[in-house]
């Protein structure tokens, strides 16, 4: 630009040269510019990346920082801040984004993340069976110190008595029952990303994740189990919540890649056998934070 304005920082303030009376087209193409969304900084961002005439380099994702800083202020300033919360962040606000835009439902961004959780519940008085859907986006699993995740997602489907205080107001019935109820994965994403939802301080519990993840039929009221594949691993480097480092691990072309900042290196799968958390919050470690799955033999 010739009119001397500098530009903020994380910003560019590029013009559009006007080769032919295109102006019509620039002034639109600036205008939206303008409103670049979080979702429009994504997309630029990931453009950047494969418009790179290298195979290796970094890039700086400064617009998609600076805008994410702009519409959240949980992230702006120095603070150490907690990957799961940006990652819910980014994807409830990217669906938010093509909601508005795309009145289908659902849209993309459903079809890869969101499934179904259905809360049955069976009335031991009169045998009503009343059930409840809710959509996730990613899935919270109830951690079990030196358990694993396979042990956990049994769990996870087991019959839980409602006695005592707990009873069940059944609505067929119309009293205080005692009842069972059960959780299904009715529908589930082709994508999930599951979190340990226990507090950050018991991450240092050790927990095995499989590379292979089967979901039992019987969970997902489905005559077999279905099998999911680890993709992607955020990690935690550190001893609580204020402070340490986040790395990931990606499977790439059957080779697991270890991205850590700017440095990104080749590494072997049994590295994933060191982020299973140390089993005591005595030392510092690596422990696999944010696990991602895809349903085998989808393609994204
Ligand atoms: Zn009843």
């Amino acid at each position: 630009m010739g009119n001397g304005i500098s530009s903020p920082p994380g910003e560019k303030l590029i013009g559009l040269a006007n080769f032919g009376n295109t102006c019509y087209c620039n002034a639109i193409l600036q205008d939206k510019k303008a409103e670049a969304t979080l979702l429009d900084c994504l997309a630029e961002l990931f453009e950047t990346i494969s418009r790179q005439k290298k195979t290796t380099g970094t890039v700086t994702p400064k617009s998609f920082v600076a805008k994410l800083q702009h519409e959240n202020e949980t992230f702006r300033g120095p603070l150490h801040q907690d990957a799961h919360e940006f990652l819910n962040y980014v994807v409830n606000a990217i669906c938010d984004l093509v909601q508005a835009n795309d009145k289908a439902s659902p849209t993309w961004v459903h079809a890869i993340f969101q499934g179904t959780l259905t809360n049955e519940t069976t009335c031991l008085g009169c045998r009503a069976v009343s059930r409840r859907d809710e959509t996730f986006l990613d899935l919270s699993l109830e951690i079990e110190p030196n358990s694993s995740l396979t042990h956990c997602l049994k769990q996870f489907g087991q019959v839980e008595t409602l006695m005592g205080d707990d009873k069940f107001s059944c609505d067929a019935c119309c009293s205080r029952q005692d009842a069972e109820k059960r959780l299904y994965l009715r529908t589930t994403p082709p994508a999930p990303h599951m979190e340990d939802s226990q507090s950050f301080a018991k991450l240092f519990h050790r927990v095995l994740f499989p590379q292979e993840l089967r979901l039992p039929g019987r969970l997902m009221l489905t005559p077999s189990d279905v099998i999911y594949d680890l993709f992607g691993v955020v990690i935690h480097i550190g001893n609580g919540l204020d402070e340490g480092h986040y790395v990931s691990l990606i499977l790439w072309k059957g080779q697991w890649l270890l991205f850590d900042d700017d440095y990104v290196s080749k590494v072997d799968e049994a590295m994933l056998n060191e982020c299973y958390g140390p089993g005591s919050e005595a030392s510092s470690s690596a422990t696999g934070y944010l696990l991602f799955y895809k349903q085998r033999s989808t393609v994204l």
